[in-house]
């Protein structure tokens, strides 16, 4: 359940890729416990009628320290993530949450297959980190997609776990535009084609995840097997 508003205090930031921060909060009155894949809400003191609202998936499971950690990307012009850049530790905002029903499901999956462009990576990541944390990753893919080679949001670690966890498949693709998913749809047909059992979870903005939810009802799955989260 999400927790009524409370002031939270910037303890660092830090440029993940040349055009993504992350941005570590700690709750000030009391931790907040949340599932990985949840998301919080930023009240910014910014826009023509302040707050403006914006939501932040965590990047990291729930810690001992209950530090919240975020990840955003640099939307040209944007508000919420311009002014998240010109913050400093030290500074407040107040936050809420946690929300968000894109979570794990409660069984093991047969094959957990998780797809997301640039920042939709970071509740994925979560994810995998909470799994990692409990012992070995159950059977699972990673498709993750990014505008740039330079814009590939924790392709190391991905890579690191790939090697670690025979269970794990790391798939990375490059492409500029989120509606670009050729390559992409081509490696989902062959892991869920064939009435092969499959939990699905995309996130990204609409323009990436909606063709995928497509793909994944043509190939059999019913919609409601497939979780989205969508950005924008
Ligand atoms: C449940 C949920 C979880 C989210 N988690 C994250 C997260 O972990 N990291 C993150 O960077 N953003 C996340 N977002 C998006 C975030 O809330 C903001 O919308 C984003 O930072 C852009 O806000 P802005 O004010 O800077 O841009 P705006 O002025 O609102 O401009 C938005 C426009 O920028 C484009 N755009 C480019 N990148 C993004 C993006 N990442 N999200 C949305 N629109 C984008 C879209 O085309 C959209 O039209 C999440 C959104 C939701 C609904």
């Amino acid at each position: 359940m999400a927790e009524p508003t409370q002031i939270a205090e910037l303890v660092s930031l830090a440029a993940l890729t040349p055009h993504t921060t992350e941005l570590v909060l700690r709750p000030v009155e009391r931790p907040l416990s949340f599932k990985a894949g949840q998301w919080i809400s930023l009240q910014l003191p910014i826009g023509d009628h302040p707050p403006l609202n914006r939501a932040y998936s965590l990047a990291e499971p729930p810690s001992e320290t209950g530090h919240l950690t975020l990840v955003f990307d640099h939307v040209p012009g944007g508000k919420g993530s311009g002014y998240l850049s010109s913050l400093k530790p030290g500074d407040r905002i107040p936050v809420s949450g946690p929300y968000g029903h894109f979570v794990l499901p409660d069984s093991k999956p047969q094959h957990l297959l998780l797809i997301g462009r640039y920042s939709g990576l970071v509740p994925l990541r979560c994810m995998l980190r909470s799994l990692a944390g409990q012992g070995s990753l159950p059977s699972s893919t990673l498709i993750a997609q990014a505008p740039t080679t330079s814009e590939q949001l924790y392709h190391e670690e991905f890579m690191t776990l790939a090697a670690s966890q025979s269970s794990f498949r790391y798939l990375p693709f490059v492409s500029e535009s989120p509606e670009n998913n050729a390559e992409t749809m081509d490696v989902i047909k062959q892991i869920a084609g064939n009435g092969r059992q499959v939990t699905p979870m995309i996130a990204g903005v609409k323009a990436f995840a909606r063709p995928l939810r497509a793909l994944l009802m043509e190939l059999g799955l019913d919609r409601r097997e497939v979780k989205l989260e969508t950005y924008d």
